[in-house]
């Protein structure tokens, strides 16, 4: 008598796996799960903000010789805001 090494069970003669566990890795192997699937626990939310954050840095992160996108929205404003107190 030998064991099932899936699930432990008792088998009949000298099959080297139960029904049950031949079965379920038949369909895995004809039934394949499609790529993503695996793919899927790697885009848990933690995952995904990390990377929104390095993206948005790197977008962000200044060139060399050219001012980032948010020093130039502050230097926009702060040429508004002089415009505006010369106009009082
Ligand atoms: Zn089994």
């Amino acid at each position: 008598m030998s064991r099932c090494p899936c699930c432990r069970r008792e088998l009949p003669g000298v099959e080297t796996l139960c029904d049950q566990c031949f079965r379920a890795g038949y369909d895995r192997v004809t039934h394949p799960q499609p790529w993503w699937h695996r793919l899927r626990p790697r885009f848990a939310r933690g995952n995904f903000a990390a990377f929104s954050a390095i993206f948005v840095q790197g977008f962000l992160k200044p060139r060399p010789g050219e001012p980032s996108a948010f020093e130039e929205s502050l230097a926009e404003r702060e040429r508004q805001r002089r415009h505006e107190r010369e106009e009082k």
